[in-house]
């Protein structure tokens, strides 16, 4: 072990991991115990919906719990088990954020304007997942459309980190990570446009990989920025995320993205060792503005990968990085202000009737069915791609975002995946960047190039500064999510960050 063990408290994982069900146990620790018929899927779910009500009050992951879908999954799951189809993830409770389509629930966005909206159809991966016989137990909340790194654009309240609830959880998918870290469920899916799983997976001390663009299916996920948001999960080990991202990824004729590959065997990929991969440090990921403790947390954690027999490469500089962040806030927003065009009042979601004639209508829906921030990018967007406007921005971020995807490119000539941290600073405090926009923007620096190139990136946790967890973000060339969770599991067989449990 790379560090003197710590004394298992009542809030360590340690403390729970023997007791047949405790809040903290991975998909595989639950699979195990399901199958030996030692606990029933009832008992499992049961245990997830009282973990709920016991915690949520607190931490305010969910914006609907689902007990009926639960209890409906429970039945298949109980089904499935007795019929010998069940699969590593029947039974699991599960959460989803509240940006994917779930038939007959509601499905919010975090939005007032789709506050009662209730899709007639479920997105591929929640179809996947229940015929995986996941039992979902709710829909996480989320910044407003997905756009926020904090949960406090949520339009309805904001999240609390579960290690310390004075802070953020991270966003956008704050509440699916805050449901994982809190025991509530074992896993969770959230999206990730610019950074929305793997920040907040760092904030809360887990791991939560962005697949390859075109990975994982994106029909039934609400749409932020169409070329940049994949859905990906949040695990408590990286040996579970294996198993979610395999029962998502996969072609789809309904999503013309998607790609159409074979599908790896990604639980196989982690029996390999490390030694002889080549992991790059790139030198703009380590700033002297990086959060003191932050740097020499990665520093611990790359020192135990060379341990494992990985040779780390110094020296390689991506100097493109310094322009991914004013390059996303471009695209990202342009993108979305068609995207969310569609939201007028007439078709679906909120409607406002006090205006005098269709357009007034049009214009009150959307200015009392959007919060602040989505506003702000709708008028970014709209002004990059207004008639003499779209060449000096729209055009060249484009083609600063085809230089950040080269120089990425070649930087994986070099090595096998690049380590970084996931974030520069550890989890902020609530209401501490609110009034800030460019503040929020930066905390998602190191995380945006990643889908500015369309790359994979895998979160975990790597340590503590104080209390608060840190996240090492390890990035990899496209469809090298073998690589990327092979290194993370091979770091957890030598490392117990992941099992540390918060004080709740
Ligand atoms: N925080 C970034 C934003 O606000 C990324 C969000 C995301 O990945 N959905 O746009």
């Amino acid at each position: 072990m790379p560090h003197a063990p710590r004394r298992a408290t009542s809030g360590s994982r340690r403390y729970w991991k023997n007791r047949l069900l405790s809040p903290y146990l991975t998909i595989g620790e639950l699979h195990l115990r399901l199958k030996r018929r030692e606990l029933s899927c009832a008992d499992v779910a049961q245990a997830a919906l009282e973990r709920i009500r016991t915690v949520d009050g607190r931490v305010r992951a969910f914006l609907t719990v689902t007990e009926e879908a639960a209890s409906r999954g429970v039945a298949q799951a109980e089904a499935r088990f007795r019929d010998g189809t069940a699969t590593p993830l029947t039974g699991i409770p599960a959460a989803i954020k509240d940006n994917m389509c779930t038939r007959g629930i509601r499905t919010s966005c975090g939005s007032r304007m789709l506050e009662d909206f209730v899709p007639p159809y479920n997105a591929t991966v929640v179809e996947r997942l229940q015929a995986a016989g996941m039992v979902m137990v709710g829909k996480t909340n989320m910044d407003e459309f997905a756009m926020g790194s904090s949960t406090e654009n949520s339009a309805f309240f904001p999240t609390h980190n579960p290690w310390d609830l004075k802070r953020v959880p991270g966003g956008s998918s704050g509440g699916s990570a805050a449901a994982v870290a809190s025991g509530e469920v074992a896993f969770a899916l959230g999206s990730d446009t610019g950074g929305s799983i793997r920040q907040p997976a760092g904030f809360c001390s887990l791991a939560g990989l962005k697949p390859t663009y075109g990975l994982v299916p994106r029909y039934g996920l609400v749409a932020f920025a169409s070329s940049l948001d994949q859905i990906g999960p949040f695990t408590r080990s990286v040996a579970d995320c294996a198993l979610v991202l395999q029962a998502i990824v996969g072609h789809d004729l309904r999503d013309s993205t998607s790609i159409p590959d074979q599908v790896p065997d990604y639980s196989r990929a982690l029996q390999t060792d490390i030694k002889g991969l080549r992991l790059g440090m790139p030198i703009e990921y380590f700033p002297p503005g990086l959060e003191p403790g932050v740097a020499d947390v990665l520093k611990q954690a790359i020192g135990v990968l060379e341990g494992l027999g990985a040779r780390v490469e110094w020296g390689i500089s991506l100097p493109s990085t310094l322009y991914a962040l004013p390059t996303y806030y471009i695209i990202a927003p342009s993108e979305c202000s068609a995207n969310l065009a569609r939201y007028d009042g007439v078709k679906y979601g909120f409607s406002a009737h006090g205006g005098s004639n269709m357009w007034e209508d049009m214009e009150q829906t959307r200015q009392q069915g959007f919060g602040p921030e989505v506003k702000r990018r709708i008028m970014l967007g709209t002004y990059a791609l207004s008639a003499g406007y779209y060449d000096a921005y729209y055009l060249k971020a484009q083609k600063v975002r085809t230089l950040i995807r080269r120089e990425l490119e070649v930087a994986f000539e070099r090595c096998d995946a690049l380590v970084t941290p996931s974030s520069p600073t550890v989890p902020f405090r609530l209401g501490e960047k609110v009034d800030d926009p460019i503040q929020m923007y930066l905390s998602d620096i190191f995380t945006i190039p990643v889908n500015i190139a369309g790359i994979p990136a895998l979160t975990l946790p790597a340590g503590f500064v104080e209390g608060l967890p840190v996240g090492m973000q390890l990035m990899g060339k496209g469809l090298s999510e073998e690589t990327l969770l092979r290194i993370g599991h091979a770091f957890q067989e030598a490392t117990d960050w992941h099992q540390q449990a918060p004080p709740l």
